[in-house]
């Protein structure tokens, strides 16, 4: 009644007081929230016992959500925290949880265990006596929440590890075990990308405006000089193409058991300690990888194709690029995955992985040119690249044709009509 009567002063107000400087009252500005995560890393367990600490005082973070994997995720703790298991949701191997976030703050608690297997023998986190690698997602499962209108969460991290152990991460450090997430399009700071903590070995130094940090467990054979010496190449060539290049850059490696690949993440990839800085094939695991993390792309429909095929396509542009290879061997390396990509039968597959992406390499390559022929030279596939990277939807094949029309000022159809199938 009173509110009512209030509001329709505020419209006389308004009616009458053009050219009067009369104001409604303003909104207050959506309250801080800040959340500080701990990660306290507990070897003999082979996991880590995780503190997610929301501070507010007017409940601008109402509720948090998550699915998890309650082989990994266990023993949740906290005001407000209700776990809805297995059985009761009748869906094989998922769990919920669901946290009603107290309106003056408050913690949540559980243990993530770290050993992740990715197929048989082979893991793609791990904690062992002197080191521990893992993921984000391995710590925290990705979190959906609600929020009060305009309301942001900033996170910092705080790691409590065994004496004598270092940690490396992607964030901003800000002191010998805390960091700011410093994820500024995020709406809750989450710790994502890769992590490395124990007694490790850490080359780092600035690269092109990038704060890079290579790292891997002592006596893990990972050649950290080797890769900063390929980076000092090549990342300058990646920095030239991109508007927003990434401001640090961590990567870390180590020996068997861990998974023999690479996994990009944010700001971070992981890759073997044995793979080469340049495969027998002539491409570069750590380049491709790193064009991962430049262009922060996930595939959408039909896109996985395109998302390898950059990556692929541009480690051999950067090696060429910077030197580090020649154009004679660029261009045999191109043949010889033109020639392994003919055996591919579709580009539109769910995993690009091998020929598939072998053909993709060889697909883009004529976009270019196609790409150079219509703009008379004054665009090139880098252009598309910077599309992407700034893009931050997932790329689907539809999505790609649009930035490729951006890019050329006209839909190639006839090029994507006759190549990608
Ligand atoms: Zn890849």
């Amino acid at each position: 009644m009173k509110r009512g009567r209030l509001r329709f002063v505020w419209v006389v107000f308004a009616l009458i007081g053009a050219g009067l400087s009369v104001r409604a009252p303003a909104e207050p500005p959506p309250e801080p929230v800040k959340i500080a995560y701990e990660i306290r890393v507990v070897p003999t367990e082979r996991s880590a016992h995780v503190t997610m600490e929301v501070v507010q005082q007017r409940g601008g973070l109402e509720r948090v959500h998550f699915d998890f994997d309650p082989t990994r995720f266990s023993a949740f703790e906290g005001p407000g925290v209700e776990v809805t298991t297995a059985a009761e949701r009748d869906e094989a191997g998922v769990a919920n949880l669901d946290w009603a976030v107290p309106k003056q703050g408050g913690s949540l608690r559980f243990v993530a265990l770290l050993d992740t297997l990715r197929g048989q023998a082979a893991y793609d986190a791990r904690c062992t006596r002197s080191w521990a690698l893992f993921r984000g997602s391995d710590v925290l499962p990705p979190i959906r929440t609600s929020r009060r209108s305009g309301v942001r969460a900033e996170g910092s991290v705080r790691f409590r590890l065994p004496s004598d152990w270092r940690v490396v991460t992607p964030f901003v450090r800000k002191g010998a075990m805390r960091f700011d997430l410093d994820q500024p399009g995020r709406g809750v700071e989450t710790p994502r990308g890769w992590m490395l903590a124990g007694e490790i070995d850490v080359v780092s130094e600035p690269i092109a405006g990038v704060q890079v940090a290579v790292a891997a467990p002592q006596q893990h054979d990972a050649r950290p000089q080797d890769r900063v010496a390929l980076l000092r190449w090549a990342l300058p060539e990646l920095v030239k193409i991109l508007d927003r290049p990434p401001e640090r850059l961590l990567v870390v490696s180590a020996e068997d058991p861990m998974w023999r690949g690479g996994l990009s993440g944010p700001g971070s990839l992981y890759l073997h300690a044995e793979r080469p800085l340049i495969d027998d094939d002539g491409t570069s695991p750590l380049l491709h990888e790193l064009m991962h993390v430049a262009m922060r792309a996930s595939s959408g429909p039909k896109g996985d194709w395109i998302v390898e095929g950059l990556a692929e396509y541009y480690s051999i542009e950067l090696l060429a690029r910077s030197g580090t290879i020649s154009p004679e061997r660029a261009e045999a390396t191109r043949a010889a995955l033109a020639k392994r990509g003919a055996t591919a039968e579709t580009l539109l597959v769910p995993h690009a992985k091998g020929a598939v992406t072998a053909r993709a390499v060889t697909t883009l390559a004529t976009l270019d040119r196609r790409i150079r022929k219509v703009t008379e030279g004054r665009a090139s596939l880098d252009d598309v690249v910077r599309a992407v990277a700034s893009d931050p939807e997932r790329l689907s094949l539809d999505r790609f044709r649009e930035h490729v029309a951006q890019v050329a000022g006209q839909p190639l159809d006839a090029f994507f009509d006759s190549q990608v199938d």
